[in-house]
């Protein structure tokens, strides 16, 4: 819980390597950092603590915040839910204490940023480190305060815990919640008063397959050497309707609020398609930025959206997902008439945004976006192959066809950058394992191409693996440490370059522009760091071989 210095892509912060257990002890970087890679003292200064009054958390992550409103709502008492700082929970846990929930969106490391970072879990990430940091706070207050309380990890990212089940004894987790297929995180907030009424009268101890109950139990089984784990994942998966959503109470972090559920576009490594549409009423969005605001001084929006462009349409029923620009119209007006003064959609396609001429320029003069109101949106670049885009995420183009992609790249690029909006896109590395050396060098090409045609343009590029959720989670993770071959090596080199020369030392500078200390602290930041990765990769090349050598020789003489 950070407001991250006010720095919204610092909240990737958590998914860079903390310790690297198997460094040796004969070289320099361990006499001086011993096992830690970025330094705690630089993670703990970057992605400082939330504030608090009294071990009360003033904010919030926002799925966190739901699950309260629902609480409350549903009949618990406003004594009796608190949303404690992490810092401060002992204070909360006591022999009354009936249940923890903790929210864990990448609680072992393994979203696909974090595993990109630690070459595949070799090293331990900063998401891992202060989890567990969390759980060993709860376990030491329970035992000192003589605290029965029921353990139970939630949120987005516990489908982690089946690949490291070890976890969920050494945390002493009583339950795991998980979704439908695993991957999906449960949209517990439509139920959450009868789910904790469930565990409160330990109606969820054991499997009962004859009961009717929402929530079913599963005791999971997994041999792991010569030991067995077990794990009770609780499953829930009914969606509820924008009715039966509530209404957040007290303030989330970065004024974070949602539109929207679901996304129509179908990509298969996706795991939000599975679940069905529903958008929420302007009114509705408008009181949830009234409580950030009345409640937390909040004076922007972050507006949570799988693809924004979809907002308002029914895509079984419209014609090549043709965005609905007066729902879009009418959704950033209602949001700007709040008094806030800047607001960001989350996600969005570059598909959606380029479909209707008018729809970028009309909603950028809604929310005001400008020289000194940059609107920043984050989009899947996922590849610059034509033969993978058509496979795995045909529909993410529409209403243009897969043999467009580079066009609608080009052109989306240009759309957000002339209308003062700053994309920042996410690559898929491996693919569900299909990708080729073909697949690879089209993506290198695709960039530099980018880069030599559009060479203002302003985006930012950030290579993820493949991690098996949706439709693709029968597949295999892509093994980043292990079966990294040149050309992929080739596209983290050329995507981390193209940050470093486009984006980071072209505009990091104007961070803080407002407040000089701040901005020569992230400027100097910029430049020190932002060269690390590259000679890095460099040095991981050539440790590697000739071939690997070669890829990042060729990219320094064609592609730089
Ligand atoms: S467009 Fe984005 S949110 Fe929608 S299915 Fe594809 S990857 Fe998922």
């Amino acid at each position: 819980m950070s407001p991250y210095r006010g720095i919204s892509l610092a909240s990737f912060f958590g998914c860079a390597p903390a310790i690297d257990p198997n460094r040796s002890h004969d070289t320099l970087s361990y006499k001086v950092l011993r096992n830690q890679v970025t330094p705690r003292i630089l993670f703990d200064f970057i992605c400082n603590p939330i504030s608090h009054h009294n071990g009360i958390a003033d904010y919030a992550p926002y799925g966190l915040r739901k699950v309260e409103a629902s609480l409350v709502r549903d009949g618990y008492s406003r004594e009796d839910v608190v949303v404690a700082h992490p810092d401060y929970v002992e204070k909360f846990i006591g022999p009354e204490t009936e249940i923890v929930g903790t929210y864990e969106m990448d609680p072992l490391g393994m979203g696909p940023v974090t595993m990109t970072f630690t070459y595949g879990r070799k090293q331990i990430s900063y998401d891992e480190f202060y989890n567990k940091d969390l759980h060993m706070k709860i376990n030491r207050a329970k035992e000192k305060n003589g605290s029965k309380a029921k353990v139970i990890a939630g949120a987005s990212g516990t489908w982690q815990y089946n690949y490291d089940p070890a976890k969920i004894e050494e945390y002493g987790l009583y339950g795991v919640v998980e979704g439908d297929l695993g991957g999906i995180g449960p949209e517990i907030d439509g139920a959450g008063a009868k789910f904790f009424d469930a565990l409160i009268n330990n109606e969820l101890e054991t499997a009962n397959p004859f009961k009717k109950n929402p929530f079913k139990v599963e005791i999971k089984e997994f041999e792991r050497g010569d030991k067995t784990y077990h794990g009770r994942f609780i499953h829930y998966w009914n969606e509820p309707t924008v009715d039966e959503i509530p209404t957040i109470i007290n303030p989330s972090m970065h004024g974070m609020i949602e539109v929207m559920r679901g996304c129509g576009r179908g990509c298969k490594f996706c795991d939000v398609t599975l679940r069905p549409l529903r958008y929420y009423p302007v009114e509705k969005v408008v009181k949830e930025i009234e409580v950030n605001m009345k409640y937390g001084g909040l004076k922007n929006a972050w507006v949570h959206s799988d693809d924004i462009f979809v907002y308002g349409l029914n895509p079984r029923t419209t014609k090549n997902m043709q965005p609905n620009r007066e729902a879009l119209e009418e959704l950033f007006s209602g949001i700007m008439s709040t008094g806030i003064e800047h607001t960001n959609p989350t996600h969005g396609t570059l598909a959606g945004a380029i479909a209707d001429e008018r729809l970028i320029p009309n909603i950028s003069k809604i929310i005001r976006a400008s020289p000194d109101n940059m609107i920043g949106i984050q989009c899947g670049f996922e590849t610059g192959s034509i033969r993978l885009i058509g496979k795995y995420a045909d529909r993410k183009l529409s209403p243009f066809k897969p043999s467009e992609w580079h066009w609608v790249v080009k052109t989306g690029i240009k759309t957000f950058n002339e209308n003062y909006w700053v994309p920042a896109f996410t690559l898929i590395m491996g693919l569900d394992n299909d990708e080729t050396v073909e697949d690879s060098w089209e993506t290198i090409e695709l960039i530099h191409s980018l880069e030599t045609e559009q060479p203002e343009s302003k985006f930012t590029t950030t290579p993820l693996t493949f991690v098996p959720i949706g439709l693709l989670e029968k597949s295999e993770f892509f093994d980043i440490g292990n079966t990294m071959d040149p050309p992929k090596l080739g596209v983290m080199y050329k995507t981390w370059q193209h940050n470093f020369k486009y984006g980071i030392q072209k505009f990091m500078h104007k961070v803080g522009r407002d407040n000089p200390i701040k901005n020569f602290f992230f400027a100097g930041l910029a430049r020190t760091l932002g060269g690390v990765p590259l000679g890095a990769m460099e040095r991981y090349a050539r440790r590697r071989g000739p071939e690997h050598e070669r890829v990042i020789e060729k990219i320094k003489a064609k592609y730089w």
